[in-house]
């Protein structure tokens, strides 16, 4: 069974001081929703932004939870060189960084990341013993002309080329549910992380479906059989709201 990783994606938001106060609150609000079916090896991750790395890192080990981790939300390529506001594998590594979020939607969409440079990335990430969370997933047009199917397959044949898929996450985010309120419907989603396993060589590979996941629609989304886990931006902002998505059960 794949692992279940339930991930937060805190994109441009918080401060250091908004950080910390985020964890001053978020074991309390853990422990108030854990349920007795709780999943024993499920992995809690926020991603969280560079400024925030360092801090986080000191800071969560004293808060007694032991499959919490602070990720990145993307790397360069090379170890180290003249690429202005980038950051590098290593550096992420010497913090204990183990997660980092490649090709988001908004990097593609905003900051010109092609294919080719995801590709890049992933490699140098995983050539460094980071485990990458690729994403992929279709605009409203392209759902719309038919063509979610052949444009994910394309995004991961790119994107996979010599990349380890034994280290490896994925997660199906449909654009035109990024930070919409309109999630994708569950089943169809679940439909959709189908079809990516298929065209894996490693079919145990968590999978996650991210878009507008809520408190509200978790338990539909996380009841479904081919999704483990998700990649939760807006909601993942508020300690009380994420913890409730992270104990949907
Ligand atoms: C995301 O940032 O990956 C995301 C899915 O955002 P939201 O949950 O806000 O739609």
């Amino acid at each position: 069974m794949p692992k279940i990783v339930i991930a937060g994606n805190w994109k441009m938001y918080k401060t250091q001081s908004e950080a910390k106060a985020f964890f001053s609150e978020f074991p309390a609000h853990l422990k108030a929703t854990a349920s007795q079916a709780a999943i024993a090896d499920q992995q809690i991750l926020i991603c969280v932004p560079y400024t925030n790395l360092a801090i986080l890192q000191t800071l969560v080990p004293s808060l007694g939870q032991n499959n919490l981790s602070i990720g990145a939300q993307n790397v360069h390529w090379a170890e180290n060189g003249a690429f202005t506001g980038e950051i590098s594998a290593p550096m992420l590594v010497e913090l204990g960084i183990k997660y980092v979020i490649i090709g988001h939607s908004e990097r593609r969409q905003f900051f010109g990341e092609t294919d080719e440079t995801v590709n890049k990335r992933l490699k140098s990430a995983q050539a460094h013993g980071l485990t990458p969370i690729l994403c992929v997933g279709e605009s409203k047009q392209q759902r719309d002309a038919n063509e979610t199917e052949s444009w994910i397959f394309s995004q991961l044949a790119a994107d996979l080329v010599d990349v380890d898929q034994n280290n490896l996450i994925i997660a199906y985010e449909p654009i035109w549910a990024i930070g919409t309120g309109d999630t994708c419907e569950a089943t169809e989603a679940n439909r959709v992380i189908g079809l990516i396993r298929s065209k894996l060589s490693n079919r145990d590979i968590t999978i996650q479906y991210g878009g507008s996941v809520k408190s509200d629609n978790i338990d539909e989304i996380m009841a479904q059989p081919e999704i483990n886990g998700v990649l939760v931006g807006g909601a993942s902002l508020d300690p009380a709201g994420f913890a409730r998505i992270v104990n949907y059960r």
